[in-house]
């Protein structure tokens, strides 16, 4: 399966909470649930991503990390969103002690500060969002194996 690819550069935090609305604007309208993943080192911009995303959800405020509770639930009228950060998780099998298969379950969209954390116990990803400092800003790399969210994303 080709892997589909796409580059954003976001200039500062107001490009990147820009960008993250674009991004929660497709994954509202998408039809089936959703797993992304957010890479990037501490400070990378994770969270002020996830800002932009469930501000298109109709999310105002503040996204706090989840980073002692592991999960944050924001609940819409068009889907749940889980906001993980999985930073502090010391082994992926404390997944499973949360339940970890009914948040990826029916229509939810789950977004995953530091995945590897819990590799072997996640589902495979529909989207992977890469992170990385580029000179004041920051450079997005996503990429998808699923066609149809490929032709979703918005132009580069
Ligand atoms: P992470 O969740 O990856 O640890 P945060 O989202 O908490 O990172 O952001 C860390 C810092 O980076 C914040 O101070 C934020 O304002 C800043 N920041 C986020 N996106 C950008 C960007 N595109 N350009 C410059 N600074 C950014
Ligand atoms: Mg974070």
């Amino acid at each position: 399966m080709p892997t589909h690819q796409a580059v954003y550069i976001a200039d500062n935090e107001a490009a990147m909470v820009a960008l993250g609305e674009q991004l929660g604007r497709v994954f509202a309208q998408y039809p089936s649930a959703l797993t992304v993943h957010l890479l990037g080192d501490l400070g990378a911009g994770k969270t002020t991503l996830t800002r932009g995303i469930l501000r298109a959800f109709g999310h105002a405020g503040a996204v706090k990390s989840p980073t002692y509770t592991l999960v944050e639930a924001y609940e819409f009228a068009a889907r749940t969103v889980y906001h993980f950060d999985l930073y502090r998780l010391g082994d992926p099998e404390e997944l499973e002690y949360m339940g970890i298969r009914d948040y990826f379950s029916a229509n939810t969209l789950c977004l995953i500060e530091w995945p590897a954390r819990g590799e072997g116990v996640l589902p495979v990803p529909d989207l992977v969002v890469a992170i990385s400092v580029a000179g004041d800003g920051r450079s997005l790399n996503l990429r998808t194996d699923s066609a149809a969210l490929a032709a979703l994303l918005p132009p580069t």
